[in-house]
């Protein structure tokens, strides 16, 4: 599980740790977005949501997660990124996932100037989804055109962020008492950031990771 405010690169570790070990990354915002694009019940009631940066019920959000956690593909192992996001969801996780299993808990500190920073200049592909790298002309994934995420814009960012500290936090803190919680520095480069996280999984998991 990977723990973070927006714009801490969450996303972007997860997607690489999920490839590198070949297990799947789930993202309840990628999960939520693609219910948006398909104009599924799902994606209209949670756009409006998501477009003014508040959170998507408990409910809801929970039966996102048991619907995905029942496909066969998670047995190996599965990278969660965006969920939970309150300490409801994350008593409703304990009762989902295997207890042989450990769940191994990262979450990536980046000081709140610099998110803002991040998630205001940052641009996806209208495409695919894909993030862009900062100076990117075109997506390097499919060549689509680039925009800003709608909830990327300054005055929603604003809210993500009171959001987070007023939901999410708690739920920091909540994990930071289990012994498989680790923290990491999420003010350098990707690649250090990537180096760090594998080392706080495997400070957990010993050699099998
Ligand atoms: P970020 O972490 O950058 O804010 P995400 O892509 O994880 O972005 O989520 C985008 C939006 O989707 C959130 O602002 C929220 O509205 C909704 N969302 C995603 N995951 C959850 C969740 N676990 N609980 C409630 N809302 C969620």
């Amino acid at each position: 599980m990977i723990l973070g405010p927006p714009g801490a690169g969450k996303g972007t570790q997860a997607e690489r740790f999920a490839r590198e070990r070949r297990i799947p990354r789930i993202s309840t915002g990628d999960i939520l977005r693609d219910a948006v694009q398909a104009g599924t019940p799902l994606g209209r009631a949670a756009k409006a949501v998501m477009d003014s940066g508040r959170l998507v019920g408990d409910d809801v959000m929970i039966g996102v997660i048991r619907e995905r956690l029942s496909r066969e593909d998670v047995a190996p192992g599965f990278v969660l990124d965006g969920f939970p996001r309150t300490v409801a969801q994350a008593v409703a996780l304990d009762g989902l996932v295997d207890h042989d299993a450990p769940l191994v808990i990262v979450d990536v500190e980046v000081p709140e100037d610099k998110l803002v920073e991040r998630l205001s200049g940052r641009r996806i592909c209208s495409a695919c989804g894909w993030l862009a790298a900062p100076a990117a002309s075109e997506c390097a994934r499919c060549g689509g055109q680039l925009i800003q995420r709608p909830d990327d814009r300054p005055d929603v960012v604003r809210e993500r962020l009171r959001v987070f500290m007023r939901d999410t936090q708690p739920l920091v803190e909540y994990y930071r008492r289990f012994p498989t919680f680790r923290s990491v520095d999420g003010d350098q480069g990707e690649s250090a950031v990537a180096a760090d996280i594998a080392a706080a999984v495997a400070s957990v998991l010993g050699g099998t990771s």
